[in-house]
């Protein structure tokens, strides 16, 4: 009999493990993957470690948790900078004093500002959704240019219906500053992400390929308590419903050339390119090797973003009204239980960056053992 199942190997499943072995209880993981890691998993190719499920970059403002993770990885400085292309013309991200001179030209931040003034008064009052949002943070052009097309691309739905909390997360500055987040701590584990879970599960019993929900009785018998990191919906057998997520695909391909797009991440914000972006992995560790040498090929990665449907690889949860409305109701049935645990980005439905997992898993852990 174990204390704990642990059904999910992604950062937050893996830490529960690590935790609660580390308080002397007895536990086990299942993935139904071949792999560990969940979407942070990292496949080294060529040399260099491939993001297999889209680009991770660690970044967080908390040093507990950012002090934590040091225990299972040393972080390298990559400092996330994408690039937009428009239609060919390239812009700076986050929105900055870079991209205002590139939209408009302008030179100073008191010209820049009166810019964004002049542009944000068609929003009045408090805004209602992504667009009136966007608009109201940076003006109509750069909304129109380096949002509204990448934006409903990623989402599937038109800024109008979208929730405004989204676009918060991108930082608007006055400066010359690339840094796409405003985080004290930023970087990629040395090594990959994929060593840094073998670190975190260091000496536990994982069992891979394990459906957990196709044989859920049998499981749970053999358990004190769950720790569910998989989609809520599907543990209730979408009883009320599926849950919306956005889907990603990737096309991968090796290039013999040492350097395809010169950054780690460029955005395609116009809405007729039909990936979101391209990531060109070795830029996350400065194009060497774990021996520090220079790499002749390339490996690149187009993102694709669709609906997701039954069979698919959920990714990102859809917290519009109606779907917060349905989570709700599935929370409802999640807190009656009372030997089974929700967590992670599926299992609460939530939008979670790596390090709000983190943080959110080491609090459980707290809680709970
Ligand atoms: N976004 C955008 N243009 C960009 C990058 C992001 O409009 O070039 C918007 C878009 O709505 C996206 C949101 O900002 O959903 C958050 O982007 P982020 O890069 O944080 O998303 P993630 O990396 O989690 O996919």
């Amino acid at each position: 009999m174990y204390d704990y199942l642990i059904v999910g190997s992604g950062l937050y499943g893996s830490i529960f493990a690590r935790e609660a072995t580390n308080r002397g209880y007895k536990v086990l993981v299942l993935d139904k993957r071949n792999h560990i890691g969940g979407n942070v998993f990292t496949e080294q190719i060529e040399g260099i470690h491939c993001h297999k499920y889209g680009a991770h970059i660690f970044h967080t403002n908390n040093s507990k948790v950012w002090n934590y993770l040091q225990q299972f990885a040393s972080f390298n400085r990559f400092t996330n900078s994408p690039i937009a292309n428009y239609k060919g013309e390239l812009y700076s991200l986050p929105f900055n004093m870079y991209t205002f001179n590139q939209m408009w030209g302008t030179i100073t931040p008191e010209q820049a500002l009166q810019k964004i003034e002049e542009q944000r008064k068609e929003i009045t009052g408090t805004p209602k959704n992504l667009e009136e949002q966007a608009i109201s943070l940076v003006g109509r052009d750069i909304y129109e240019k380096l949002i509204k097309g990448y934006t409903e691309k990623q989402w599937g739905r038109e800024c109008r219906e979208l929730p405004s909390f989204i676009i918060k997360r991108l930082p608007v500055r006055l400066t010359f500053d690339n840094n796409y987040f405003d985080a004290l701590y930023q970087g990629i584990p040395i090594g990959g992400y994929t060593k840094m879970i073998e670190n975190i599960l260091d000496g536990i019993e994982v069992k891979l390929e394990e459906d957990y929900l196709l044989r859920k009785d049998y499981w749970n018998s053999q358990a004190k308590k769950i720790i569910y990191t998989g989609p809520i919906d599907a543990f209730y057998d979408y009883r009320y419903g599926a849950l919306e997520y956005r889907s990603v695909t990737f096309e991968t391909e090796i290039l013999n050339c040492p350097n395809y797009q010169g950054n780690a991440a460029v955005n395609y914000t116009d809405r007729e390119t039909p990936w979101t972006r391209i990531i060109e992995h070795k830029w996350f560790e400065f194009g060497k090797d774990n021996l520090g040498n220079e790499l002749s090929k390339t490996i690149i990665s187009k993102e694709y973003s669709s609906e997701w449907k039954l069979g698919d690889e959920p990714y990102y949860p859809v917290n519009d009204e109606k779907n917060s409305l349905l989570y709700q109701k599935y929370k409802t049935l999640a807190d009656e239980e009372g030997t089974i645990i929700f967590g992670g980005r599926l299992g609460e439905y939530k939008y979670y960056d790596m390090d709000a997992t983190v943080a959110s898993v080491l609090n459980k852990c707290d809680e709970e053992l």
